[in-house]
Formats: structure tokens, sequence, C-alpha cells
């Protein structure tokens, strides 16, 4: 299901290409923060959707901050069960992807009192029908498998509001599903501005900054995602990825082209396989030709398998320091508190409720 029109998501686009810009001339202007919840491995969906931007972005010298979702999997009972586990791998995961802890900050929500805390002057600033019209908690609670959807469920994206605000992050690096969440985080924003600013502007209003691949499917055709068992996740080995992708879904037509709208099976695995070979889709569509689905599939199954050794390697090397991971996450949850707490303070400052 396409959850987001698709002139929003264009613009969004075109706004990206002016950013890309900017952040070139001067990266020390910019504050990125983005994150994953914990239910799972992390997928090709993530990589090319936004882990590689924000990999890029730090190695630019733009200060990046990296949340562990973890109070939005509460509604998750299989992975709540599991949660040390699920922090634990999706940090492995970062570090085999090169995210830096000395230079980028990782941190799980929970951990970070004054964030969470934002939460409530934000909560006063969006109607519930504003909420309830969210195309992405609509999605997310379709595919929840929740008997009924608890109240926590339509806090996420005012939760995102307060993940993002609480270090005035202006840049978030995002696929294309988070465009209305981070819509709302905007308008909160603004709202809290315009209600307690006065003079001065507390919070910025951060800006999505998409990759080439805003929506990678995943091997059924739909969105690639963690909870709909499509994903080809970044830490499988070589045969399983290629196991994967020759049961991917495509179309009977067999001349390979590249054309996202009316194709759009056939197009996501030609866009992978470029992104992967640092080459235009057009080019890798034009080389399969009549090689058909068969021949796709096999260089698809190369070009990322390829792609990701090293990365694999340095997830098995990472995993074998469970020590180094929890001292990542300690130090990480050190700094977004002294941060969280300088923003609560000012928040508190502009409320009069500085007593
Ligand atoms: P879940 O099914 O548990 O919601 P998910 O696979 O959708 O998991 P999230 O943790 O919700 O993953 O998303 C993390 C980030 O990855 C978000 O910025 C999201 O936009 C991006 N992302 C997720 N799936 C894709 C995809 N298929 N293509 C591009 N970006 C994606
Ligand atoms: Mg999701």
């Amino acid at each position: 299901m396409n959850t987001t029109g698709a002139l929003e998501t264009s613009a969004a686009q075109s706004r990206s290409a002016e950013l890309e810009k900017l952040i070139l001339k001067e990266p020390g202007q910019f504050r990125v923060l983005t994150g994953d919840r914990p239910t799972g491995r992390l997928h090709l969906g993530h990589y090319f959707g936004t882990l590689h931007n924000r990999v890029r972005l730090q190695d630019l010298g733009v200060e990046t901050f990296v949340l562990i979702a973890d109070y939005q999997v509460l509604t998750d009972r299989d992975v709540a069960e599991n949660l040390t586990e699920h922090v634990e791998e999706l940090i492995l995961d970062y570090l085999a992807i090169g995210i830096d802890p000395e230079r980028s900050t990782i941190f799980a929500h929970s951990a970070v009192p004054a964030l969470n805390q934002l939460l409530l002057p934000f909560m006063s600033l969006v109607s519930v029908a504003e909420l309830n019209r969210n195309p992405t908690v609509k999605d997310e609670i379709a595919h929840s498998r929740q008997a009924a959807v608890s109240g926590l469920m339509f806090t996420y994206p005012v939760h995102q509001a307060a993940d993002i605000l609480f270090c005035k992050a202006g840049l978030v690096p995002v696929g294309q599903d988070q465009l209305p969440h981070l819509e709302i985080t905007r308008t909160i924003a603004r709202r809290f501005n315009d209600r307690y600013g006065k003079h001065t502007s507390v919070f910025p209003q951060p800006e999505a900054l998409l990759s080439a691949a805003p929506l990678l499917l995943g091997t059924d055709g739909t969105k690639m995602s963690k909870s709909r068992n499509n994903a080809i996740a970044l830490s499988i080995d070589a045969d399983e990825t290629a196991r994967l992708i020759r049961g991917a879904k495509t179309d009977a037509e067999r001349r390979i082209t590249y054309d996202p709208a009316a194709r759009p099976e056939v197009s996501s695995l030609v866009l992978l396989s470029a992104l992967c070979e640092d080459s235009d889709p057009h080019t890798v569509a034009e080389e399969v030709g009549v090689g058909g689905g068969g021949a796709l599939k096999r260089r698809v199954t190369e070009s990322v398998n390829e792609y990701l050794a090293p990365i694999r390697a340095r997830r098995q090397a990472y995993a074998r320091d469970r020590r180094l991971i929890r001292e990542v996450l300690r130090a990480g949850n050190e700094r977004a508190n002294a941060i969280a707490d300088a923003t609560l303070k000012e928040v508190r400052a502009v409320m009069n409720a500085d007593y």
C-alpha cells in the first residue's frame, strides 16, 4: 500500500536535492536525528532508504544522533519479550554499516527521561483527529497483528516529535513512509514556537532527507519491512540472500526495463542492483535486457552479496564483543541525557514552569 502521496514524495525529493547542496557547503550547520524500532534485523530497505545516508552525513562531518525507539515496540509482543537482544542486534547492525560511536550518538529513548517528558506538552498541541488521520499510523496498525489498538500507537508521531526536537535536529534522513510523521513534528515545532516562543524560536522545523530509494520493495512486491516477512536482512549469508532473491516477485514481460510506475517489482530489483554497483538503473536494465527475470535476479544477487560482504564480516567481528555494544549505548545515553535535560529546562522556562 502506498501510504504517501506521489506529489508529497516528489516535493520532498526535490527539497532533498537542494539540501544535499547546502550540506556539502556547510556540513557543520546541520544536526541529524534518525532512528529505528528494535523490531528485528535491519534490511536492504533500511540501508538504501536511510542507513547509507546516515553514514555518509556522519563522514561529511554532520553531527549525527541515532535513536533506538525501544518504547515503540511495546505494542509488539514477540519483540518486547526479547527486547535486550533486539537492541543489541540493532547496535551491531549500526556498527557494521559504519556508524562510528566516537562521532555519532547511539541511544535508546527509554533511557532519556527528559526526552519523554516533552511528549506531554507536545500532546497538547495536536488534536485526536490529526493523529487519527496519519496514514503511516493507519498502516502500522494494519500490520501490527494486535487484537486491539493501544493508545500508545496513536502517540507514535508525537513521541517521534520529541525524539527529533529534544536535540533540535534539523535534518532527518528517512524513507518515504516517514513523511507524514515528520509533518506532525514540523507542526508541533511551529505550534510550540507560536504559543510559547514569544520572539524566539525554541525548535527548528526539521526537514526530511530522502535517498534515491525512498521505498524499496520486498520480495513480495510490497514495502520491504521487518514485520512483513519480505525483507532481505543485511546480516544473512550469501546463500540465504540468493534464495530470497530467487523467490522475489517479478512480472511476465521478458525484456527488463526500469519503469517504477508501470513495473514496480522489476524496477525495485534493478534499482537495488544499481545502488550496490553505484551505477544507473537504466544502464543495469539495458545490460540485463532480454536476459529476463532469471538474469536480473542473478545480477542482483551478485551485486548485493558483493556489496554486503565487508559489512557482514565487520558484523561478525563486532558480535564477539558484547561489552563494547553495551558501552556504546551507555555513552550514547549519557550524551543524549545531557542534551535532553538542557532542552527540557528551556521548555519549562518558556512555559512559565520554571520552579
Ligand atoms: P516495522 O515493520 O517494524 O515497522 P520497518 O522495516 O518498517 O519495521 P522502521 O524501523 O519502521 O522499519 O523504519 C526505520 C527507517 O527505515 C525509517 O526511516 C523508514 O522510513 C526506513 N525504511 C523502512 N523500510 C523502508 C523501505 N522499504 N524503503 C526505504 N526506507 C525504509
Ligand atoms: Mg515501520
